[in-house]
């Protein structure tokens, strides 16, 4: 058997401080983080996800995660004695600047991370999980570098399906679209005024949707397009029931086979996900 050859990828904790926080619209915050050693983070690519670490709500010792056994213990101690973990995308890395952006959807202060968000003041701190080093030589390596988005390199028209929570990484994939590739676009917001220009260098049609707690906007829009046969790539990120029905309709009715779709469940309506 042939060993292949993988890059290393590194993960680490660091502690970070709040150098500015902007609204872009009622429901989506972006924070601005500041430490020495973003200096040295990098990403994968435009969905590049990582963690954001809260005290524990115990008041317990909040001490960063290391060593390779840190899951394995943080999953050991009492839930109360643990610190709170959410997973978020990296909307814009400045190295240069040891400067970070976060953009943070506001759905209340039902969540620790949500919370956190709404009440964030200049010079709170968190800790996060960050990439140091990544493998972009393989589509396995970049999965495993923290990013989902992997289309491959022969795809000319893509399906891109994202709720509010998905939507900075949507931005993101978007601005790196290659000149050559069409992307259609599904995108769903809480509030008219979420809503956003997705500026790209490929091209794009892009439909809006409102959110809506009883019915998925974003699958009956999907059910009334009529999708090109030239459609090679779907990515679909956001609440995990609604991205499961848009796989299933992706496959049964678009007839995309299911190694060309991306399916991501960021969140889990009325579930806390760790
Ligand atoms: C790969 C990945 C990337 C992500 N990137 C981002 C990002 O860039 N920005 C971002 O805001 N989120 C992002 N998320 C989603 C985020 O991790 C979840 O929304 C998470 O649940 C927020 O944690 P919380 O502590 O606020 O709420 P939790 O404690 O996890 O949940 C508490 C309650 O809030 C509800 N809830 C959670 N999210 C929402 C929501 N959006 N709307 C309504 N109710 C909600 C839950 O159903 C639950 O009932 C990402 C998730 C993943 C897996």
């Amino acid at each position: 058997m042939t060993a292949v050859a993988t890059q290393p990828i590194v993960f680490e904790a660091e502690f970070v401080t709040v150098q500015a926080v902007v609204d872009l619209s009622p429901h989506l915050r972006r924070v601005t983080f500041v430490a020495p050693r973003i200096a040295e983070a990098v990403t994968a690519g435009p969905d590049q996800r990582i963690k954001v670490l809260l005290p524990p709500p115990s008041g317990a010792e909040f001490t960063l995660p290391s060593g390779p056994d840190w899951y394995a213990n943080w999953c050991a101690q009492p839930e109360a004695d643990r610190f709170i973990m959410r997973t978020y995308t990296v909307r814009e890395l400045r190295p240069e600047q040891c400067e970070m952006d976060i953009e943070f959807v506001l759905h209340g202060v039902n969540g620790p991370a949500s919370a956190w968000a709404t009440n964030v003041v200049l010079g709170d701190s968190v800790g996060l999980i960050l990439a140091f080093a990544v493998d972009t030589t393989s589509a396995k390596g970049l999965l495993n570098s923290g990013v989902d988005y992997v289309p491959p390199s022969t795809s000319k028209h893509r399906v891109l399906i994202a709720d509010e929570t998905a939507l900075p990484a949507l931005t993101g994939i978007l601005e790196q679209l290659p000149p050559d590739v069409h992307a259609t676009v599904f995108a769903q917001v809480p509030d008219e005024r979420d809503r956003r220009p997705l500026p790209t260098p490929g091209t794009a049609d892009v439909t809006w949707l409102n959110s809506d707690d009883e019915t998925m906007p974003l699958l009956e829009a999907l059910k009334a397009a009529d999708l090109p046969a030239t459609v090679d790539f779907a990515w679909v990120a956001g609440e995990s029931s609604m991205i499961k029905a848009v796989r299933r309709h992706l496959v049964n009715v678009v007839g995309l086979p299911k190694p060309a779709i991306s399916f991501q469940g960021y969140w889990k309506r009325g579930e806390a996900i760790g």
